[in-house]
């Protein structure tokens, strides 16, 4: 059985107690996990806090950077047995899994060289007067993080702290862990002292509510659903910690009528089916401008009638849903999208040799007449792209807008002007023109607007949320 890692050890909840771990590709449970609670999470803390004040603050910044370094390659080092892991946990595609467990190798390897190049500042003031501004670390951070891309996830949201000298204590999603753990491990081997990467597994509203409120957690970064970021939140609140939120997202394509239809139909397909649609900055509106409706979505429907679910192994375009409970959410929607009177333009295959049981659906293309259909207003977080015409560049500046979330947005066209103007108008973290989701883009600041929350992480821009400043004022003057 996969085990925690509490102060440098490997170790099972102190209640003894473990969850299943449910393969999405069959439904068989494969494996089991420590169900951690309350006592595990404040030993996590307790020793999270003592290397911060022991070891940990005794490691230079250079000393840190190494410490990554040799985290990312021991990533890279063991590649196919994390690839193998984490589809085999997610059910996600193998050339999926082989990219995720690439980017948390590069998470580990851009912080490691970001380490010591962080500097305070010296700021001109009264003569007389040296004021410097330190940087330095949080304390004890926490981090809790879902199960649509954990090995990602955890790369991006660890990697910064330790960079920053913080101690970690890592909450993942019990329904998706095994790199997490996995990786933490062979941190405790490569030489990171004991306590300064603790990872507690367990359910979301016993072990992850129990971080989020404890009174010892310097700050905590969430990536997860709006409803559970809001009591993360909260919870954090009552301490006066710093909190960052990633919630959800409906981000918007927005097809102009000049569109390069050969480079934007496999990037709309791309990035709803990525996840099986499992991905927060998922492409699920899909707007296109009235002149060339007709024409982008005769192709779109022909490419996107091609694409298929299937096993991991067989590298499909999506790999099966989660759990159980995606799987009823997803068909969910599909069913209310009928019900509103969306048209099925498209829909894809499922290999017919998956295992019975496992979660697959057919990814399907909606087309709808206006914008106010439930399927373009909730996260639906499944293989399911809803299309809307519209007419002007007003029009779909305020139909992107027309959302409670704020992720991410793609422009498809060649007019500069447009771009810009679009570009400007959208209220999202990050926008593409003519492109979609740079692969991974660990250098590129992400984060969200309005509900998809608040914070950025990614770029040096995580290494400055992750840390504080000092400012330390010197009179070297003489009294008169
Ligand atoms: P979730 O909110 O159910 O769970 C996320 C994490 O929170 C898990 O580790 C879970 O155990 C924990 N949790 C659950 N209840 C908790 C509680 N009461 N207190 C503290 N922790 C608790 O989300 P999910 O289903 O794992 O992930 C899907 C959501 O995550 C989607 O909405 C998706 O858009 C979002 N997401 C956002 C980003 C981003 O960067 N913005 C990235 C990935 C996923």
């Amino acid at each position: 059985m996969p085990s925690m890692i509490i102060n440098g050890a490997l170790c099972d909840a102190a209640s003894g107690k473990t969850l299943d771990v449910v393969s999405p590709v069959d439904a068989q449970v494969f494996t089991t996990i420590p169900r951690g609670d309350r006592v595990d999470v404040d030993v996590a803390v307790q020793a999270a806090r003592h290397a911060l004040d022991g070891a940990w603050q005794k490691v230079t910044a250079l000393e840190r950077g190494r410490l990554l370094m040799k985290l990312s390659q021991s990533i890279l080092d063991h590649f196919d047995e994390l690839v193998e892991l984490e589809a085999r946990d997610t059910g996600k595609p193998l050339v999926t899994a082989e990219n995720d467990i690439r980017v948390m190798a590069r998470y580990f390897e851009f912080y490691a060289g970001g380490a010591d190049k962080v500097h305070g500042q010296i700021i001109p003031y009264l003569n007389d007067y040296t004021v410097q501004v330190l940087r330095e670390p949080l304390g004890v951070t926490a981090h809790i993080i879902p199960w649509n891309y954990p090995a990602q996830m955890f790369g991006r949201s660890v990697a910064p702290a330790l960079a920053m000298g913080n101690a970690c204590v890592v909450k993942p999603a019990e329904d998706a862990c095994l790199s997490v753990l996995r990786v933490a491990a062979m941190a405790q081997d490569i030489g990171f002292p004991p306590g300064v990467l603790n990872v507690v597994t367990g359910l979301g509203e016993e072990a992850g509510a129990a971080l989020a409120a404890h009174p010892d957690i310097n700050f905590v970064t969430f990536t997860g659903s709006n409803e559970v970021g809001i009591l993360v939140q909260q919870a954090a609140a009552r301490h006066a910690v710093k909190c960052v939120l990633e919630l959800g997202g409906k981000s918007a394509h927005i097809v102009f009528d000049d569109v390069n239809m050969q480079l934007a139909i496999p990037a709309v397909i791309k990035s709803i089916l990525q996840n099986t649609g499992q991905t927060c900055t998922a492409g699920s509106r899909l707007l296109v401008q009235r002149g060339v409706y007709d024409r982008f979505m005769q192709e779109l429907t022909a490419a996107f009638s091609q694409t298929r679910a299937g096993s991991p192994s067989a590298n499909p375009d999506c790999g099966p849903l989660i759990n159980a409970s995606q799987f009823a959410r997803v068909n969910r929607y599909l069913d209310l999208g009928r019900q509103e009177g969306l048209q099925v333009l498209a829909e894809g295959s499922i290999d017919s040799d998956v295992p019975e049981g496992g979660y697959y659906v057919r990814p399907t293309l909606f087309g709808a007449r206006s914008h106010d259909s439930v399927l373009l207003q909730e996260e639906i977080f499944g293989p399911v792209l809803v299309a809307v015409p519209f007419d002007t560049e007003a029009d779909a500046v305020r139909l992107a807008n027309d959302t409670r979330y704020g992720l991410l947005g793609a422009i498809w066209t060649e007019n500069g002007g447009v771009q810009q103007r679009v570009a400007k108008g959208i209220k999202c973290g990050q926008v593409f023109i003519n492109g979609f989701g740079a692969g991974g883009g660990v250098e590129l600041p992400f984060g969200g607007m309005k509900g998809s929350g608040h914070g950025r992480e990614k770029g040096f821009v995580a290494m400055e949320e992750m840390s504080t400043t000092k400012t330390v004022v010197h009179f070297h003057g003489q009294m008169q």
